[in-house]
């Protein structure tokens, strides 16, 4: 079984237990979403945060992540428990990467949590293979004409991460310091950081 399927069959046993302890007065769906959101947000792509940040201040360590990125975010403790490989796309002046699942809602859950509802929406999923610039505009991202957009589609086999560029004037910046500038979305590929 494809985790495609396997998925729309978790949220839908997922969504019939929620509302099932909703009705029972079990579970408050505030809170719920307050956790949802703190895994979306904070705790998940923190993770992620703290691998590209070691990626900048690490040369030895960016080669590996980017020769054999599942080994290299294992060495830091994040380890995967969906049986999937990660690749991680570096951005440089000349190329932009974006990561989509066209399918579902394939995505690192190891490096960056759970993913966004706008990740998981149709017009995204659709959009972003389609229209990459249209999209990254929407998210108040305008890139040169001179920079290739590289769209790449996740499955349940391999998922991407983006390692986007070190902002400028961030020398004086420690490790934590610089995970502390690395957004999700600049993982995605849905924002480039200041001088990305
Ligand atoms: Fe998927």
């Amino acid at each position: 079984m494809t985790e495609h399927s396997h998925l729309s069959d978790m949220e839908l046993r997922v969504r019939s237990l929620e509302s099932l302890l909703t009705d029972k007065g079990l579970v408050d769906p505030a809170a719920l979403d307050a956790i949802v959101d703190t895994y979306e947000n904070k705790v998940g792509p923190r993770n992620g945060a703290r691998v590209v940040a070691r990626a900048w201040v690490d040369g030895d360590y960016k080669q590996w992540l980017l020769r054999d990125a599942t080994a290299a975010i294992n060495s830091l403790g994040y380890v995967s428990t969906q049986g999937a490989d990660i690749v991680v796309l570096e951005n440089t002046d000349a190329v932009h990467n974006l990561t989509v699942c066209t399918l579902c809602s394939c995505y690192p859950w190891a490096v960056l949590g759970l993913p966004p509802a706008w990740y998981k929406s149709f017009p995204y999923r659709a959009r972003a293979v389609k229209d990459p610039r249209g999209v990254l505009a929407e998210f108040g991202q305008i890139l040169d004409d001179d920079v290739e957009v590289r769209v790449w589609d996740s499955t349940a086999e391999v998922r991407y991460l983006v390692l986007p560029q070190r902002p400028a004037g961030t020398d004086g910046l420690n490790e934590d310091e610089l995970a502390g500038l690395v957004t999700r979305n600049s993982m995605i590929g849905t924002e480039r950081l200041a001088g990305d």
